[in-house]
């Protein structure tokens, strides 16, 4: 008998082999900063180095390793259109010119990202390869033309549509009925830029206090008392870039967010040639389920990444991974005798009207609310939290001003993700 693929696998992500996580030793906390920021991915990194670069002190307290979420976790898809309202139902929602800028934001974090990689001189293998989305199911694929159309003629999106018999220029499989190619959208090594954007907040002078969680905010004249278990800093100003690991610091953030597993595997090495045939162009891959799977192959060209939000009860990796590997197998049958080698998960925000949010609350900045597209938003929307501090009216985003709902009863405990799981699935079999 053959040995199971996922035996001896590695139970944390791809991208900690070559960026480990690590932490340092206590720092002592200083008595004051002009900023402080609340999480070290890159929500906060961004935030504090564009803080930094506008002359501002900046400490970025951080409860584990600095980047332990989701920033050094994710599957590294950069993507244009990050929001998870279709086009349609934002316009519904908001009005067409409302709709359009804010809908642009989402080209334009892409820019803000690859203009900051190259200002800041971080190598993190960004490549705008295009994304493709394909169709579960035959109607997904009429769904996905309108759509296209739609981004087409709105926003001017450089989007194609692919036909089955033309897809495996996209995908070496013919699970899918067709798709979309987002030709503007791109991957990166998402361990790799968060370590150049740590490095960047260090050299620029911000200090980095790890293993520190913020335990509350309190304002006190003009100036906010961070407080954590190793001691108290006052601050003028104050950012929280949390997003699915916001906890209570501050109560009203926290029962606006839904945190949500999501998970990753990888497989073993696999020769360049098969990679390229599964993969063709190195493009990120996305289908139209609701219970989304994203992909891509890893940024050496040598292993597949499945990734996936099965939204399953126990949401731990170990229980993801037969789930991912199930369904690359329903794409790629001949990976059948592949070893999985890592497999991993993390948190993503969620918020009740499906959309990012910028904001304040009880005099404290925040950003989060990504629902899984937050490479490139999270960077944009940190730098506009950054441009908050500086008082630079150039903050001011489409997203400004707008409400930010909460349910009644919700605290931050998904409890009815499983009922939603269930719902998505039965909605993904009918088409
Ligand atoms: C498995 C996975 C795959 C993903 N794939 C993609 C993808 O392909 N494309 C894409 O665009 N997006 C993807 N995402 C989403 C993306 O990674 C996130 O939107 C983004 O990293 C959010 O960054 P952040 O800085 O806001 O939060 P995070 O990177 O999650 O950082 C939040 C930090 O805040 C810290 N913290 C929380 N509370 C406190 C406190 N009280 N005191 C101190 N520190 C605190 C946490 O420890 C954590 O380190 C994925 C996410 C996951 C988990």
């Amino acid at each position: 008998m053959s040995e199971d693929p996922l035996t001896g696998t590695t139970y944390q992500p791809f991208w900690w082999e070559e960026f480990p996580r690590c932490k340092s030793e206590p720092r002592p906390i200083p008595k004051e900063a002009d900023v402080a920021i609340v999480g070290s991915g890159y929500t906060g990194l961004s935030a504090a180095l564009t803080a930094l670069r506008g002359g501002k002190s900046v400490v970025v307290f951080e409860a584990a390793e600095a980047g332990h979420g989701a920033s050094s976790r994710n599957g590294g898809g950069v993507g244009n259109f990050p929001f998870k309202l279709s086009y349609q139902n934002t316009e519904k929602m908001l009005g067409i010119d409302r709709a359009k800028q804010l809908w642009l934001e989402g080209k334009a974090s892409v820019d803000y990202l690859e203009a900051l990689l190259e200002r800041e001189q971080i190598q993190a293998n960004f490549i705008r390869s295009g994304r493709y989305v394909g169709a579960h199911k035959p109607n997904k694929l009429d769904y996905l033309k309108a759509e296209a159309d739609t981004l087409h003629s709105r926003l001017g999106a450089e989007v194609e549509i692919i036909e089955a018999s033309q897809q495996s220029e996209h995908i070496g499989s013919s699970f899918y009925y067709g798709g979309r190619f987002n030709v503007r959208d791109g991957v990166i090594h998402p361990a790799k830029f968060h370590q150049g954007l740590l490095e960047r907040v260090k050299t620029a002078g911000g200090l980095i206090i790890d293993g520190t969680s913020v335990t509350s905010l309190n304002r006190e004249g003009n100036a906010i008392l961070v407080r954590t278990a190793r001691g108290v800093m006052r601050a003028g100003q104050v950012a929280i870039g949390a997003n699915g690991y916001t906890d209570g610091v501050l109560p009203k953030l926290v029962n606006r967010i839904i945190p949500v597993a999501s998970q990753i595997i990888a497989t073993e090495e696999l020769p360049e040639a098969q990679v390229n045939r599964l993969i063709p162009r190195g493009n990120m891959i996305i289908d139209t389920k609701r219970t989304v799977h994203y992909y891509r192959a890893s940024h050496d060209g040598r292993r597949i990444l499945m990734g996936g939000r099965p939204l399953l009860k126990n949401s731990e990796a170990s229980d993801a991974a037969p789930y991912l590997r199930n369904f690359m197998l329903k794409v790629w049958p001949e990976l059948e005798k592949t070893k999985i080698t890592h497999a991993w998960g993390g948190k993503l925000g969620f918020t009740f009207d499906k959309l990012p949010h910028i904001g304040m609350i009880d005099g404290v900045h925040y950003a989060c609310g990504y629902l899984g597209s937050g490479v490139a938003m999270s960077t944009y929307l940190g730098h506009k939290l950054g441009l908050r501090m500086l008082n630079d009216p150039a903050a001011s985003t489409a997203l400004d001003g707008m409400n930010f709902p909460t349910m009644p009863m919700y605290s931050g405990n998904p409890w009815f993700l499983s009922i939603v799981a269930a719902y998505y699935r039965i909605r993904d079999a009918i088409g």
